[in-house]
């Protein structure tokens, strides 16, 4: 059966998933505007720095710290690149965190699409609640 295209880029951003480096949490990301991949990201180490993979994890208060979370590293990609996320929907494997949904807010996201409910940061979703972000789980 074709897939409608939340399904398909929910895919895509499971696909993304892989390449993290972090095993603690496999997450991808895939910003999209009028059907067209904007940016993609993973949960990675900033450029040229050791990954969990490797090293291990870099552990402060219970959180591995090394890595950039996967919105995070698309918003970055977007910025890095010269590409403007206004408008986009953002595709993801996991519910946001808190500080990826402050800075989805202000990079101008209007629609969340998340693949895994498990775990539900209640303080962003009231902040995309008063952002008047449109966030749902994905059907796919
Ligand atoms: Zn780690
Ligand atoms: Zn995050």
């Amino acid at each position: 059966m074709r897939p409608d295209w939340d399904s398909y880029f929910m895919k895509i951003a499971a696909a993304v998933s892989e390449r993290s480096t972090c095993d603690r949490a496999f997450v991808g990301c895939v910003l999209v505007r009028d059907k067209r991949i904007l940016t993609t990201g993973f949960n990675g180490s900033p450029a040229g720095q050791e990954h969990c993979d490797e090293a291990g994890h870099l552990m402060v208060d219970g959180h591995c710290v090394r890595t950039i979370h996967a919105e995070t590293n698309a918003l970055i990609q977007a910025a890095l690149h010269g590409v403007s996320t206004r408008g986009a929907t953002c595709y993801v494997t996991h519910f946001p965190c808190i500080h990826c949904t402050k800075a989805l807010i202000n990079a101008g996201i209007v629609r969340i699409v998340y693949g895994d409910s498990y775990r539900i940061d209640e303080h962003a979703r009231a902040f995309l609640d008063t952002a008047g972000i449109d966030y749902a789980a994905s059907t796919g």
